[in-house]
């Protein structure tokens, strides 16, 4: 026969064990949601292709950008290495720029809010550097590019960490860049 306070503290057990369960799987939900890609990134991913779009127009590689905090475009560019002859044109680093001279900062660690970065293809180590020491939180990409990328790298070094989704709208972003390569190949 059991005495009724192991009984009782078997069930404490169980009602601890319970709520440990409840709490691993709500921050499991809570993280997978933060990474993930919500409407919103689909909003403003949009806007970045249209400033590809433009990019490709004034016959720029088609690359666009757009920086948001708190679901708020504080700044869009897209590349302009051709038309301005200067190879750091480039849509992230431009649009960076904006941002940081917009608000006056140096860079994004010194606000409380997180900066997203989207950018229509995945950043260059140029942009991979300046995307570091701007202290954005979270890039999302169009076109993931194994091969020129290196975001994905270990960054157990930095202070922070940067937190990277790749694959929205790649269809976008190759028939851009076709587009791009055939009107170069004619040149
Ligand atoms: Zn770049």
């Amino acid at each position: 026969m059991i005495s009724p306070i192991i009984n009782n503290l078997i069930y404490l057990l169980l009602i601890i064990l319970c709520l440990c369960i409840i709490i691993v799987t709500v921050i499991i939900f809570l993280s997978r949601k933060a990474i993930g890609i919500s409407k919103t990134d689909k909003r403003f991913m949009k806007i970045a292709y249209k400033e590809a779009e433009m990019a490709l127009k004034a016959k720029n590689g088609p690359v666009g950008a757009v920086l948001t905090i708190n679901d708020k475009i504080i700044a869009k560019a897209h590349n302009q290495v051709e038309t301005s002859k200067n190879y750091f044109a480039h849509a992230e680093i431009l649009t960076i720029n904006k941002a940081l001279r917009k608000l006056n900062i140096k860079n994004f660690g010194e606000i409380k809010n997180k900066a997203i970065l989207y950018t229509t293809y995945d950043p260059c180590t140029f942009c991979e550097g300046f995307i570091i020491w701007a202290k954005v939180s979270r890039i999302i990409v169009g076109k993931n590019e194994p091969l020129v990328n290196s975001i994905k790298k270990d960054m157990s070094h930095l202070t922070y960490k940067i937190r990277k989704k790749g694959g929205l709208y790649i269809d976008i972003q190759t028939k851009l860049f076709k587009k791009f390569l055939i009107v170069n190949i004619k040149k």
